[in-house]
């Protein structure tokens, strides 16, 4: 459960699944299983394929939940075949861009040093950077997932005021715990969220690192969200496999919604 000064906040990215009509159905399915649930407690997200941007915009028009691009480039415009930039996202619907995702880092070559430049171009256009961070299974092999956190966060936000910060979620996600059966523990989610807090607090200040929403996502599923979301240092989550039908991103909002500290307990 987030500190009271900050809102819980829930998402998922669809990856390469879903077309333009699916987004209707999605909505249609979250709306009917949370027809219970105060959703002014929190934030939702939902990061839709760019082909189905706008068909979710309108899709999720009547519900509490932003839309987000998965990926975007940093230059505001030019000769940047295939890309997109976050004046599209914009004018797409988007409020969100999720950024540095593991398998952008793995498939696609992407660097922390060039998410720092589309960090300051989606602030620069009034987006909200969900910045995904997280070691590798040799980092945590090694006892050094906490150094190379730092690293990256330090890379990222290289350049930002801490005026910033309340702009941005950092996605706390470990890459041996994505896409597969376990997530991490309890115990060790919040010990590296702790730790990401203190680097925010060592560069920003205790005040603007107070701000920032510090999310856990990999392998989130029905039976551990519980847990995970109950922690103190963990101020959401950020689902996969189990979001990818509305009714199945709909159980993971309503525990987070029920651990809000403005939510009734579940
Ligand atoms: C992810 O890919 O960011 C993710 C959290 O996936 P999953 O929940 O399926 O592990």
């Amino acid at each position: 459960m987030p500190a009271a000064n900050r809102r819980p906040i829930v998402g998922t990215g669809w990856k390469m699944n879903n077309l333009a009509a699916d987004a209707a159905r999605y909505a249609s399915a979250m709306q009917a299983a949370l027809s219970d649930v105060d959703l002014s407690v929190l934030d939702i997200f939902v990061l839709p394929p760019f082909t189905a941007l706008p068909a979710a915009a309108a899709a999720f028009g009547d519900m509490p939940v932003a839309i987000g691009g998965q990926n975007m480039h940093w230059a505001e415009s030019g000769a940047w075949t295939g890309e997109i930039s976050a004046a599209m996202l914009k004018d797409a619907g988007c409020t969100y861009v999720e950024l540095a995702h593991a398998e952008r880092l793995k498939h696609f070559g992407e660097t922390y040093e060039c998410v720092r430049l589309k960090v300051m171009a989606a602030l620069r256009a009034g987006l909200s950077p969900i910045i995904c961070l997280g070691e590798s299974s040799e980092d945590k092999d090694l006892d050094r997932a906490d150094e190379a956190l730092s690293l990256q966060l330090v890379t990222v936000l290289s350049g930002l005021a801490p005026t910033h910060l309340q702009h941005i979620v950092l996605a706390y996600e470990p890459r041996w715990a994505i896409g597969v059966t376990e997530a991490a523990s309890p115990s060790y989610v919040a010990a590296r969220h702790r730790h990401l807090r203190a680097v925010l607090a060592e560069r920003f200040g205790r005040d603007a690192a107070e701000t920032v929403r510090i999310i856990y996502g990999g392998s989130v599923n029905r039976d551990n969200a519980m847990v995970l979301a109950a922690l103190p240092e963990v101020d959401g989550l950020f689902v996969g496999r189990q979001a990818w039908t509305g009714e199945g991103f709909a159980e993971i909002v309503r525990i987070v919604a029920a651990h809000s500290p403005k939510g009734d307990k579940a």
